[in-house]
């Protein structure tokens, strides 16, 4: 129902056109029988008459966005918490990832050399953490502004000798955009200048009020470089994993979001991606973006070979005819041959927005020369 003339309306109501029209009128719109009405005027309309509108979602597997995914509540598990870590330069994101990646190496995969995977995965307490692996905000703006959220807590680091800063605030206000709970790890608390309460007093202006002082926001002093209260700081983000109820299915045809990918010598293309829904299996049917193929090899963060990969695993995968761009979904089919189908679908859609933008942009140049 995105627009029905009057009269076609009227027929779907069994009513007379003239009867619309009178209603319409009442309600301050002039119209003909011949005359397009929005949705929300046909909305309208209807509710005069005590009929529902029902909203017919067109699945069309081109576009990921509209194929709906019901999950019984009995089929949910759950999984691991995604976190991302912002803060201002300077103030220890490297150093507080470094430190995180190190401080749990899981028991039994000592050894294992850490591969750059775009994330990595720590676990404490028999629990997993997923981080990514990007510090800055870079991947979270380029990744949420193409729709794609995949972060379900951020760390934000604050230097205890520095304080609040521009970037500070710019992490606060896309963390509260994107709906993601905050925990405040106020890093270098082992300088001698370092003043925990002087961060909390400033945070308490954007909103963010520690719980020792009645608010919300767990404030967790830390030192990256020393590795002292690195434990404590993954325990926190378990709890507020916790409140959180994050779950997913890991029963199904996988789905996920592509954090980087690179067009590599040996390898050809590799997309490093998270999975979100599902399991993602060696030989799957898969569309990443708009490139498809059969997945290959996954490696995870350890650099070992894996065969599967359930949801929030971060892996790096091979198999793709092309390379695709970081935030891009991917999906698995039932068959290649599908996968193929829509892969070339979505390639040509993404050649011909490329061609408009290309075509704006030489339109622009043309004027700026006039
Ligand atoms: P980023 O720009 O946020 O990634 O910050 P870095 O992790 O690169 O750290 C910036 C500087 O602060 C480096 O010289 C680090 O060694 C130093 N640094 C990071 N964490 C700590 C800490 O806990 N204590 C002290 N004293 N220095 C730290
Ligand atoms: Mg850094």
């Amino acid at each position: 129902t995105e627009s029905l003339t009057v009269g076609e309306l009227a027929k779907k109501l069994r009513k007379e056109p003239a009867e619309i029209i009178k209603k319409l009128f009442s309600l301050g719109i002039m119209a003909t029988i011949n005359q397009d009405l929005d949705k929300d005027t046909i909305e309208l309309i209807c509710s005069e008459y005590n009929v529902e509108v029902e909203e017919k979602i067109v699945i069309d597997e081109t576009n990921f966005e509209t194929i709906e995914e019901v999950d019984q509540p009995q089929d949910l598990q759950e999984r691991p918490p995604v976190v991302t870590i912002m803060g201002h330069v300077d103030h220890g994101k490297t150093t507080l990832l470094d430190a995180i990646r190190s401080t749990n190496v899981v028991a039994g995969e000592a050894g294992g050399i850490t591969q750059h995977i775009g994330a990595y995965q720590v676990e404490i307490k028999g629990k997993k953490i997923t981080f990514l692996d990007t510090p800055g905000h870079a991947a979270f703006t380029t990744m949420r502004a193409r729709g794609a959220q995949i972060t379900d807590i951020t760390i934000l680091v604050v230097a205890a000798d520095d304080g609040v800063m521009p970037q500070t605030v710019e992490a606060i206000s896309h963390a509260k955009a994107a709906n993601v709970p905050i925990i405040v790890a106020v890093n270098k608390i082992d300088k001698e200048n370092a003043n925990l309460d002087r961060i909390k007093q400033e945070l308490t202006e954007y909103g963010l009020v520690a719980e020792e002082w009645g608010g919300e926001t767990i404030f967790c002093p830390l030192s990256a470089k020393q590795r002292k209260g690195i434990e404590e700081l993954l325990e926190y983000i378990l709890l507020v994993a916790e409140v959180q109820e994050l779950k997913a299915n890991p029963n199904k045809r996988a789905r996920g979001t592509v954090i980087e990918a690179e067009l590599d010598k040996g390898k050809g293309p590799v997309a490093r991606v998270l999975v979100q829904h599902g399991t993602l299996k060696i030989g799957d049917p898969i569309v990443v973006g708009a490139a498809f193929g059969r997945v290959r090899a996954m490696v995870n963060d350890k650099g070992r070979r894996i065969k599967e990969a359930g949801p929030s695993t971060p892996i790096e995968i091979t198999g793709l005819n092309d390379v695709p761009q970081a935030g891009d979904q991917f999906m698995v089919f039932e068959d290649e041959k599908k996968a193929r189908a829509i892969g070339e679908v979505r390639a040509s859609k993404l050649r011909e927005s490329e061609r408009r933008a290309n075509t704006r942009v030489s339109l622009d140049d043309l004027f700026q020369h006039i």
